[in-house]
């Protein structure tokens, strides 16, 4: 059975290793098919790609876009897509210029808690000048003691109802991430659907908005979902007719919950997106 990894970070957003060392150690852990799916960049992919060419591995292009619905953040998986498309590259610039905006709003509302020089901390672990995460202000956080780990950060700040974390923030709406993607050749996963806080009633409705929109695939197997959620949302891949998606999310050794290349076998009974690439 292959071993498939189709989401994953690097230093170009919120990860720790840069994309060459990402894909080395994908190789290490024995992936076969990876793909790189930086948020809102798609910077690395060319440098993973000669890499993992380098070392014989099956790379896929990729990337994770950010989208508003229902006044939630949700994440797109663009697979397959043309990183030369140009308007899949300015959209994402577009993206990138919230996320720099929202940042200012991070900072001045860690201030308000008694956290001054929020931004010139996250921007210390800030690679790609380009992009800026929640994750590098975690990282700031950890480093001046504030918090013990990433984790904690996320549960006592930068989400909604805590500081750093009210902000109204929108990003692009649904329709646009997955035409984008498909402008560019590619095709469009919903990524780790156990996170969102939707009602019953919102999912259904989410998961039809992005079938008709030409979405094919949810990730079922992935480093934020539980084993319980694998089974719930093996149910909904089958019940919506969606191919189902693996990956692990990794963004760094101590940060991720599962390694590059580390996740449970997909049960044979579910169609994997990559059932006919090969
Ligand atoms: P952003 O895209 O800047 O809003 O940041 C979202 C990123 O923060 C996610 O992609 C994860 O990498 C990270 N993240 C979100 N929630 C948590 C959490 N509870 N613990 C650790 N990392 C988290
Ligand atoms: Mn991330
Ligand atoms: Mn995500
Ligand atoms: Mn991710």
């Amino acid at each position: 059975m292959l071993n498939v990894d189709l989401h994953c970070h690097s230093n170009i957003s919120d990860g720790l290793l840069n994309p060459s060392e990402v894909v080395t150690r994908a190789k290490f852990n024995g992936v076969d098919i990876l793909a790189l799916t930086d948020h809102d960049d798609i910077s690395g992919v060319n440098t993973a790609k000669k890499i993992a060419i380098d070392l014989g591995l099956r790379y896929v292009t990729g990337v994770e876009i950010s989208v508003t619905w229902a006044q939630q953040i949700v994440h797109i998986i663009g697979l397959k897509i043309d990183v030369t498309n140009i308007a899949l590259i300015k959209g994402l610039a577009t993206i990138r210029d919230v996320r720099k905006r929202r940042a200012y709003d991070i900072a001045k509302q860690l201030l308000g808690v008694g956290i001054p020089n929020a931004l010139e901390g996250a921007l210390k672990y800030v690679t790609n000048f380009n992009l800026i995460s929640r994750v590098h202000f975690a990282r700031y956080l950890v480093e001046i003691g504030q918090c013990i780990n990433v984790q904690e950060v996320f549960r006592d700040y930068l989400s909604p109802g805590k500081p750093g974390g009210d902000i109204q923030c929108q990003w692009i709406c649904l329709s646009d991430a997955i035409n984008w993607i498909h402008g560019a050749g590619g095709i469009a996963i919903l990524a780790h659907p156990g996170r969102y806080k939707y009602t019953q009633l919102e999912f259904d409705a989410l998961f039809n908005e992005f079938k008709q929109y030409g979405g094919i695939g949810i990730e079922v197997i992935t480093g934020s979902h539980t084993p319980a959620q694998y089974e719930e949302y093996a149910r909904v891949a089958q019940y919506f007719g969606f191919l189902v998606s693996v990956g692990s999310d990794f963004h760094c050794p101590n940060e991720s919950r599962i390694d590059l290349g580390k996740l449970p076998k997909l049960p044979i009974s579910l169609k994997p997106v990559w059932y006919n690439w090969y």
